[in-house]
């Protein structure tokens, strides 16, 4: 009885599509209940869910990944090493570009998992001195990033605050010959201000506890930590996370010694911009001005870049506009001065950021069959909303309509025959692009933009729309609801209903930058900052405004939905179990909710819409054949014969049933467990 029981006992449920019932409730016990027996990984379908269990677990070693190396993906216990395996065969004998989309909430384990998916994958594929040099690039490319792209928040210790996706380029035989990473949205702002309790980017303080006293008199740094106003004035130390031993271990590969020196060069400029501080005066007109008020630190980050102090001070405090054709010089007012060195400061290093990861792909860049692996923060919703979470929840959403489609499409593929229309709904039609449009036309619109206009307009446009809601459709709509504040919109995602607030969405949006300051940095005689301000030339004065941060994030996140489509998709789903890293410990609550964000249920159903089980016939009709005299115990035709001979034998309805080229689909899970059942008897 042993097979029966355990495929019937929920908690060995390995696939929830064989899920029975399929309730939220029992989604979540199974989940619960493998875990607790320390099975982190669950299937549906092809689709991996993981559980993060925040301690470390055995099943990492070498053996297993000889385990799941040419495994049977459904014949051994499931683990993001029989995805990776799948998606490596799958890419290198059937000639399949792959990507793996990995999602889940901050601290989740999306970073842990991409980083075990390429370290299998480096393991099986073969070895080679030229292989292992493409190999070691590959994985020591993590480091750089994570040391310039991550930062400790109250959720993760060591959470990315960009999106990564990385292709991995491989040749015919299935070796690696190279990569290209693409990165989206860093969250600069962390750069000028993060909560208490967090951190700046990890690199400030690995290379202040990490440098050599020579190199930080060369970069002109002090080593405590509390000198730096961007560092919060904290000291700064993480338990399990040595700074020191991390900045030496970093290499940066393929990079020059005098590159190392620019990057680091800029690195220290951005911090002690932030010890530049502006006191005010009053001119002779009585306008308020800002003047530098301690000139030791801006003239050492002139010295680090090679730039007349006065030019950066001019910069700093005053602004040029153009009046009736003639360009003045306006004084700055202390805030406005603070504005423009933290906008410069965030874009020094933003652009820093994206010149490093292409600065990497050159390295490693070539062009052949690839498996792209995507680690991309999850759907947000927090107390307060704003424009960013708005535009990761806009990716999250793109992500999932992705995700319905492709599976579709692969149902379409893989059954032959049509899916029937029964998934569960089309993918939503979404108003957040429309949204974004309005955002661009309000930033652009000459005169007073302001917030109340956006929403106003907003209001407007979607005042019918039944995924859009504010304070005034609400009205029009004799709603009652005094949850809804008036400065804020609400959106009904595909993972529930988010309320976004619409203050600081212009600004954020605009990402405004003074020109005078971008012309100050070009002026600069530092090579490498001076290549990050192409605008700054003021032979290129150009008069159309720079593209606003969500229209760059629409576009490059159409660039990668256009990039996924055209791939075979696996999927990583990662859960956090609860809110204090603790090891093993489960919170249903916590979980539910990430089985909402992540569609899960809707995973479930687009999966059960085709056929919930499917197989090779040669192992079908091996493990069955005994249930019909004439299949056993030699069946000598082909095995797709033979399985229509045992399956005609058993008298199944027939729309139970589908015999596709190479495989057998079985719509039901009770027709599974039918068979289950007359076999062990
Ligand atoms: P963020 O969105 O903030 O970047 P994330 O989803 O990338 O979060 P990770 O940084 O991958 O989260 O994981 C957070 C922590 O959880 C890790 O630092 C590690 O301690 C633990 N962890 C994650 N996955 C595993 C695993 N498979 N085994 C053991 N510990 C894990
Ligand atoms: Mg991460």
């Amino acid at each position: 009885m042993e097979a029966t029981t355990s495929l019937l006992d929920a908690a060995a449920v390995g696939d929830l599509v064989l899920l029975d019932p399929l309730t939220e409730e029992s989604l979540l016990q199974t989940l619960q209940e493998r875990f607790r027996r320390s099975n982190i990984y669950t299937y549906i379908g092809n689709v991996v869910i993981s559980v993060n269990p925040y301690r470390s677990l055995p099943i990492y070693t070498p053996e297993t990944v000889q385990e799941y190396r040419n495994c049977n993906f459904f014949a051994v216990k499931p683990h993001i090493y029989a995805i990776a395996d799948d998606a490596y065969r799958s890419l290198r004998d059937r000639d399949r570009d792959q990507c793996i989309l990995i999602t889940g909430e901050s601290g989740a384990g999306k970073t842990e998992a991409s980083k075990l998916v390429m370290s299998y994958v480096a393991a099986v594929c073969s070895k080679g001195e030229e292989v292992d040099k493409v190999k070691e690039q590959l994985l020591q490319s993590n480091p750089v990033l994570e040391a310039f792209g991550n930062a400790k928040t109250i959720r993760n210790d060591n959470s990315s605050r960009f999106g990564k996706y990385m292709d991995v380029e491989f040749d015919f035989k299935g070796e690696p010959l190279g990569g290209v990473i693409s990165n989206y949205l860093l969250e600069k702002s962390r750069i000028v201000r993060h909560v208490k309790g967090e951190r700046n980017f990890h690199i400030f303080y690995q290379l202040l506890a990490g440098g050599s006293a020579q190199l930080l008199q060369q970069l002109k740094l002090r080593q405590d930590c509390r000198h730096y106003g961007y560092l919060n004035r904290e000291s700064s130390g993480l338990p399990g996370m040595d700074d020191a031993a991390n900045f030496r271990a970093m290499q940066v590969i393929g990079f020059s010694p005098a590159e190392v020196t620019a990057l680091l060069e800029v690195t220290a400029v951005v911090l002690k911009l932030g010890n530049v501080q502006l006191s005010s005066s009053y001119q002779a007109s009585g306008m308020e001005a800002s003047s530098i008020a301690e000139p030791q630190e801006l003239q050492e980050i002139c010295e680090l870049i090679g730039l007349d102090p006065a030019v950066l001070e001019r910069a700093l405090c005053s602004r040029t506009v153009k009046a009736r054709n003639e360009m003045v010089l306006t004084t700055l007012s202390v805030p406005q001065g603070y504005y423009g060195r933290d906008a410069l400061a965030k874009n020094i290093y933003s652009r820093l950021f994206d010149w490093l990861v292409n600065r990497i792909n050159t390295s490693i860049q070539v062009s052949r069959k690839v498996m792209g692996v995507l680690d991309i923060y999850g759907f947000e919703i927090f107390q307060d909303n704003g424009f960013e979470q708005f535009i990761i929840n806009y990716c999250n959403e793109k992500l999932q309509q992705i995700f319905i489609l492709m599976t579709l499409k692969e149902e379409q593929e893989e059954y032959v025959r049509e899916v029937p229309p029964t998934h569960a709904g089309p993918p939503l039609c979404c108003p957040q692009c429309g949204i974004l449009a309005m955002l661009d036309e309000e930033c652009l619109r000459p005169g007073v933009v302001n917030e109340d206009t956006f929403l106003t307009k907003l209001n407007q446009l979607f005042a019918t729309h039944k995924h859009y809601e504010s304070k005034e459709t609400q009205n029009a709509r004799r709603v009652m609801d005094a949850t809804l504040p008036s400065q804020c919109f609400r959106i009904h995602h595909y993972a529930g209903k988010v309320t976004y607030n619409v203050t600081g969405f212009i600004e954020k949006n605009n990402d405004l930058l003074f020109r005078d300051l971008s012309q100050a940095m070009w002026a600069s005689r530092h090579e490498l900052l001076r290549s990050l301000f192409p605008e700054g030339d003021p032979q290129k004065v150009s008069l159309k405004l720079p593209p606003t941060a969500g229209f760059q994030f629409k576009a490059s996140v159409a660039t990668l939905m256009k990039n996924l489509y055209s791939k075979n998709p696996n999927y990583i789903r990662c859960i956090k179990p609860n809110e204090t890293k603790t090891g093993m410990l489960f919170t249903p609550e916590l979980v539910l909710a990430q089985i909402r964000y992540l569609g899960l249920m809707e995973n479930v159903r687009v999966r059960r819409a085709g056929y919930a089980f499917r197989q090779l016939y040669d192992s079908f009709l091996q493990r069955y054949k005994m249930l019909s005299p004439r299949t056993w115990p030699h069946w000598t035709g082909s095995h797709r014969e033979g399985t229509k001979v045992l399956l005609e034998d058993l008298a199944f309805p027939p729309e139970e049933l589908a015999f596709g080229h190479t495989k057998i689909f079985i719509r039901s899970p009770r027709t599974l467990f039918d068979l289950e059942r007359r076999r062990q008897e």
